[in-house]
């Protein structure tokens, strides 16, 4: 099928152009904590205020895991989260998206009846 090939290549060629800018990427959360320090007469501690950190929290292999982020981090990561969860919905809409191609195509070969002997 040529047409399908060519159909598909187009929209690699899209989906590669709008990943370019849906770099960096990154699947996970983002949280903000006020932690006490282990410094005795911390003023920062006394006063309540603590210390701001942010955790980053992600699964692997089924478990949770979390790592501090570096203070001049937190943007770009945040920014790569926003990007994963795009490209999530993105990728939700491409399974949709290849079937109703699919059925396009096959609508149009049975205008031309030109099947090619694969039956449901
Ligand atoms: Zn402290």
């Amino acid at each position: 099928m040529n047409t399908k090939q060519q159909a598909s290549k187009l929209s690699l060629r899209h989906f590669k152009a709008e990943m370019t800018d849906m770099w960096p990427l990154a699947k996970g959360s983002l949280a903000q904590v006020h932690n006490s320090c282990i410094r005795p007469d911390c003023p920062a501690c006394a006063s309540g205020k603590k210390h701001r950190a942010f955790i980053f929290s992600y699964i692997k292999k089924g478990r949770r895991r979390c790592m501090y982020v570096p203070l001049e981090l937190v943007a770009e990561l945040r920014k790569a989260i926003r990007n994963g969860r795009l490209l999530e919905a993105r990728m939700s809409g491409l399974g949709s998206e290849l079937i109703l191609r699919f059925r396009q195509q096959q609508s149009r070969s049975k205008s031309t009846k030109n099947t090619r002997g694969k039956t449901r």
